[in-house]
């Protein structure tokens, strides 16, 4: 599908797609300093409704804190536009990602460097390409927590990532896995990662990791399925003692994994637990599921 629409937001107007453009002297495409977010919004009964939008614009605002911005636009805002460019797109299942980024600025501190806001959205479909996946635990370890703030989503960390990801594609996996520096498992390069053993969920602990939204819906639906949840460090060695893993975030959603390295879970395909918790989820999103409406925002 195209990554492309017919409106994106940009300080405070709504303006054609290809004229969203940035100089190339700019403060946050050399030094990373830019923060976003990346969004869903679904089809519903109701229409169609953005997934957790406060829960995203709370973290954009958090990273933007982190990364000094003076955010131009209260949050309330910020929502109200999000929904209106979904609108205006005529779009009714997208992927938003809005963005803070400073402007011409050479130098590391961006003092007198003005304050840009962009909101993008377009249709994106499947973002790993198969129903169970293959992935690679990574030679670059997570980013040290004391080296940045890893609750914020700050475009420097993606370098980490995209690493990452390059070598795993490169090795023939669809997907990288980083340990963090003390060599526990940490998330993938933009999932948050599960493991099942007889009916109850694992996920690393937070502290490493980027806190996803997603990771917690799943510990709320799961916990409403009957499955507990635990969050603990979970090592390389114990990969064996799972019978399932999967891949959790607003891009991925649901995804399981076959294998790691060698490892591989049940048959290597979507096991049991994982099918119900994808199938829970999507149900969520789209509005299927009463108790968890809470969770939707509708564009209309
Ligand atoms: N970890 C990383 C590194 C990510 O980039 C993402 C995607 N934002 C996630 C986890 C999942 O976060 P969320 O569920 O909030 O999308």
């Amino acid at each position: 599908m195209a990554l492309k629409a017919k409106y994106i937001w940009s300080n405070g107007k709504f303006i054609p797609f290809k004229e969203a453009k940035i100089h190339i002297i700019n403060h946050s495409l050399h030094y990373g300093s830019a923060v976003f977010e990346g969004i869903r919004c679904y089809q519903t009964p109701k229409g169609p409704a953005v997934f957790r939008l406060k829960e995203h614009i709370d973290r954009l605002f958090h990273s933007a804190d982190v990364m000094g911005f003076k955010v131009p636009f209260s949050k309330g805002k910020i929502i109200k536009i999000t929904k209106e460019l979904v609108r205006k797109n005529n779009l009714k299942e997208c992927y938003i990602r809005p963005i803070i980024y400073y402007s011409e600025k050479m130098g590391l501190l961006p003092n007198d460097a003005s304050i840009n806001i962009a909101i993008a959205a377009w249709p994106w479909g499947k973002y790993l390409h198969k129903d169970s996946i293959s992935v690679k635990v990574s030679s670059f370890a997570r980013i040290h927590p004391k080296s940045s703030v890893m609750t914020a989503k700050i475009s420097g960390h993606y370098a980490n990532s995209v690493m990452t990801a390059l070598e795993a594609k490169k090795a023939g996996f669809d997907e990288a896995l980083l340990l963090d520096w003390k060599g526990d498992i940490a998330e993938g390069p933009g999932e948050n990662i599960f493991f099942v053993r007889k009916k109850i969920l694992y996920t690393p602990k937070k502290g490493t990791i980027l806190p996803g939204i997603t990771r917690e819906s799943i510990m709320k639906i799961a916990h409403g399925l009957g499955h507990r949840t635990i969050g603990r460090n979970i090592k390389v060695k114990d990969l064996k003692s799972f019978n399932e893993a999967f891949f959790v975030g607003t891009a991925v959603e649901v995804n399981a994994i076959g294998k790691i390295d060698k490892i591989i879970f049940g048959k290597g395909e979507e096991g049991k637990i994982t099918k119900e918790i994808k199938e829970a989820y999507l149900d969520t999103v789209r509005g299927k599921i009463k108790k968890y409406n809470k969770w939707l925002n509708y564009v209309e």
